[in-house]
């Protein structure tokens, strides 16, 4: 297979991504990117037009998501399935209960910005602002950008510092066991995202992989925006080391700085070599699943 230029972790406007799936499409076809995955918050509503503007374009769509989960004491772990059966219907009631308890904690968050924006003496925002930049999966990016839009923040950045981490409201998390277990069920392979989002400390997070591979984890994020040069060392070793498989995504949402589609940080490409051992996992699990 010829080396091309891939992009496994991006986000669409079904969770919270600026763009639609056919204009990530659009831009991957633009920036010369030939294998994507749209791996959404609790949400794989943009999978199916994703994959006809791909197939205009020649651009292969594997089906994914990405589900925040409870390991042990962390909490918000984020896992990534790849050639999921994203028509499963147990899977998608699956999906919406955890959508609908989105909705709840969502206007909870919003309260407690809107109490500390009335201390500081600004406009509270209006759920409707919010709701505004949502589609299907809500989270925290959108309250940022309607604090964008008002001008209260610089940046997402900004708002996640001075906002929306401080009144965070804790989301439902899947068991890390049962998330595991239901990727597999509907055919897909099971990926810690971002790994140093856990932690930075490296012998705990070897430490983490490893209890997660003996509960079933398939691959790791090696390559993604999050990533220094010395962490995605470790963590290709890592991978190499224990027969885990890599990935690489730029978890792009198109709100933040300076990130593109295909592109880690420092404009790090990822490698379509990393390719077939996750199409040959894919295949196995899905005979498995059988
Ligand atoms: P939520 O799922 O509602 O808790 O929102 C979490 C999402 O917000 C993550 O998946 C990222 O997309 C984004 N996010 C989290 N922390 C930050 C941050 N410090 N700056 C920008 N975006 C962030
Ligand atoms: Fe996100
Ligand atoms: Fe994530
Ligand atoms: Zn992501």
């Amino acid at each position: 297979m010829p080396r091309m230029n891939i992009d496994l972790h991006m986000h669409s406007s079904y969770s919270d991504g600026a763009f639609t799936p056919s204009e990530l499409i659009a831009l991957a076809e633009k920036l010369d990117v030939r294998v994507v995955a749209i791996a959404d918050h609790d949400s794989v509503a943009g999978i199916a037009e994703a994959t006809v503007a791909g197939a205009a374009a020649a651009i292969e769509v594997i089906p994914a998501v990405e589900l925040s989960v409870q390991f042990n004491d962390l909490s918000d772990v984020h896992l990534l399935g790849y050639g999921i059966d994203f028509r499963d219907e147990a899977f998608l009631q699956n999906l919406d209960g955890y959508r609908q308890r989105r909705e709840g904690r969502n206007e909870d968050i919003l309260e407690r910005v809107n109490e500390c924006l009335i201390t500081e003496g600004r406009v509270p925002i209006d759920l409707e602002s919010v709701l505004a930049f949502a589609r299907d999966a809500i989270g925290r990016p959108h309250i940022a950008r309607a604090l964008l839009e008002r001008g209260y923040v610089d940046s997402v950045e900004d708002a996640f510092r001075r906002y929306l981490v401080p009144c965070n409201v804790p989301k439902t998390y899947w068991p890390m066991d049962d998330a595991i277990a239901e990727i597999h069920r509907i055919g897909g392979v099971a990926v810690l995202a971002h790994p140093t989002s856990i932690t930075k400390d490296l012998t705990v997070l070897g430490s983490t992989i490893a209890e997660l591979q003996l509960s079933g984890l398939d691959g790791i994020e090696v390559y993604n925006n999050m990533g220094w040069p010395l962490e995605i060392e470790f963590l290709r070793r890592t991978a190499e080391d224990r027969g885990l498989l890599v990935t690489a995504g730029s978890d792009f949402h198109g709100i933040e700085e300076g990130l593109e589609i295909g592109k880690g940080r420092e404009g790090m490409r990822f490698d379509s070599t990393l390719l077939a051992p996750l199409y040959e996992k894919i295949n196995l699990i899905k005979q498995q699943a059988c």
